[in-house]
């Protein structure tokens, strides 16, 4: 994708890590439902970074993904 070779792609990634926020537990949760890393946030915001226009995250675990809100939430470069 990012080397121009192909105009779009998905990734399918498990965990997503939904539940990590910016530093940790998200949105005053007690806890990050066993998530280390936000690993979603991580893709998104780098394929942001290297210029990718336009990315969507399609979350559809069974319960809110508070850490991946609380990342993009406030994110000016997002629509939530
Ligand atoms: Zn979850």
């Amino acid at each position: 994708m990012l080397s121009g070779e192909w105009s779009a792609a998905y990734a399918v990634v498990r965990p997503p890590g939904h539940h990590v926020g910016r530093n940790g537990r998200a949105l005053m949760a007690p806890t990050q439902g066993f998530c280390i890393f936000n690993n979603v946030a991580v893709g998104a915001v780098y394929a942001i970074e290297q210029g990718i226009n336009r990315v969507a995250i399609l979350d559809i675990d069974v319960h809110h993904g508070n850490g991946t809100q609380e990342i993009f939430y406030e994110d000016p470069r997002s629509y939530t």
